[in-house]
């Protein structure tokens, strides 16, 4: 028989050790591990999940942040100007329908990405910069009542 364990938290997948990134790195951070390591929290990567491969090509939010990707106002592209939003957008909508599943409240959140950044997100400008705005998923998590924490 299965146990149903409560849920608590999504956490993006690179905080914690795992090498999800565009160029196959993780970003871990002691922060979410020690999140996870209270328990009821799982690993999520809403890039890979909408079927990116890793490694990809690094991508960036062109004419706005995550909100105008998710209203059509802007896109998700790669250095060569390819549009990736709709792997962006089923990502989010895939993250989003894992945490109504799991009854998640909390997300905590890779700042930066422009899928998981909550607070800073590159610059678009493929420089290293950033700028103020939301990632795809955290624009859309947020506008569903869900914390974010960004890490
Ligand atoms: Fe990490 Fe989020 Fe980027 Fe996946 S999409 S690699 S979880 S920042």
């Amino acid at each position: 028989m299965i146990e149903k364990q409560k849920k608590e938290l999504l956490i993006s997948a690179c905080l914690l050790g795992i090498p999800c990134r565009w160029n196959g790195t993780s970003k871990e951070s002691q922060k979410a591990l020690k999140l996870y390591f209270k328990g009821g929290a799982v690993p999520v990567c809403p890039e890979v999940i909408a079927g990116l491969a890793t490694p990809r090509p690094p991508c960036e939010i062109i004419g706005g942040d995550g909100k105008d990707v998710l209203n059509g106002t802007a896109k998700v592209m790669d250095e060569t100007g390819k549009d990736y939003s709709k792997y962006f957008i089923k990502g989010v909508q895939k993250t989003l329908a894992l945490a109504k599943k799991l009854g998640v409240k909390i997300v905590v959140l890779k700042s930066g990405s422009p899928s998981c950044g909550a607070k800073k997100i590159y610059s678009g400008k493929f420089d290293g910069s950033k700028r103020k705005g939301f990632g795809v998923t955290a624009a859309l998590l947020k506008k569903h009542g869900i914390k974010i924490i960004e890490v």
